[in-house]
């Protein structure tokens, strides 16, 4: 991931999602003068809303609630018009998403409903979409990363943006787990602590050694 992209959307099932995957690499965007838009499609209660607001401040990133239902998503029939506003509003070059394969239905409403709203897209100027892992092991399933980025520098202001969850009580499983995610992706790149994702493209033409016939 060499360019350096202006303007980044990312979104995010549940409130806690964006931050906990991808909060490192947002505040390398940040830094690096892109504008981010972090996209929640659900937040309930409420109060799970200012808690993300909270870490959004943290990460210096603008965020949105599209204010669906919590673990309704694959019910939503206009899911994927409503994503496609998102990128015609904002006008992406990079858009991260949940990897599919997910257990969680929200997570795999989410990113495949990106996905379709992303195919739609036309033009010279497509964004990049790259997916990302949430719950290593237990959500996310089968994701095989095809780019890492080390966000060492970034652990401590990310770590502070997760534990504004505080319904998710970090202290316990939900800051551990994301911790032992991004030593493990480090391990794998030759850093301290990395995020992983999958470039998602329309053709082959990167993988041509990856055809299993
Ligand atoms: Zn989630």
């Amino acid at each position: 991931m060499n360019q350096t992209p202006r303007s980044v959307l990312a979104f995010g099932a549940h409130p806690d999602d964006i931050e906990s995957a991808i909060g490192g690499v947002l505040l390398r965007h940040r830094r690096e003068g892109g504008s981010v838009m972090a996209v929640l499609l659900t937040a309930e209660p409420a109060s799970r809303l200012v808690e993300a607001e909270a870490a959004a401040a943290i990460l210096d990133v603008q965020i949105r609630c599209l204010g669906l239902r919590d673990g309704g998503l694959w019910e939503q029939a206009d899911l994927v018009p409503r994503l496609r506003r998102c990128m015609d509003e904002f006008r992406p070059d990079r858009i991260y998403t949940h990897w599919p394969l997910d257990a969680h239905p929200d997570h795999q409403a989410c990113g495949m409903a990106t996905f379709r709203a992303w195919l739609q897209l036309s033009g010279s100027d497509i964004p990049r979409l790259f997916c990302y892992e949430v719950v290593l092991g237990n959500q996310t399933t089968a994701f095989s990363p095809t780019h890492y980025v080390n966000v060492t520098e970034f652990t401590e202001p990310k770590k502070r943006a997760l534990f504004c969850h505080a319904s998710q009580r970090p202290d316990e499983t939900f800051y551990p787990t994301h911790e032992a995610m991004m030593k493990l992706r480090g391990l794998e790149c030759g850093c301290e602590t990395a995020e992983a994702f999958v470039e998602v493209f329309r053709r082959p033409v990167h993988a041509r050694e990856r055809y299993m016939f």
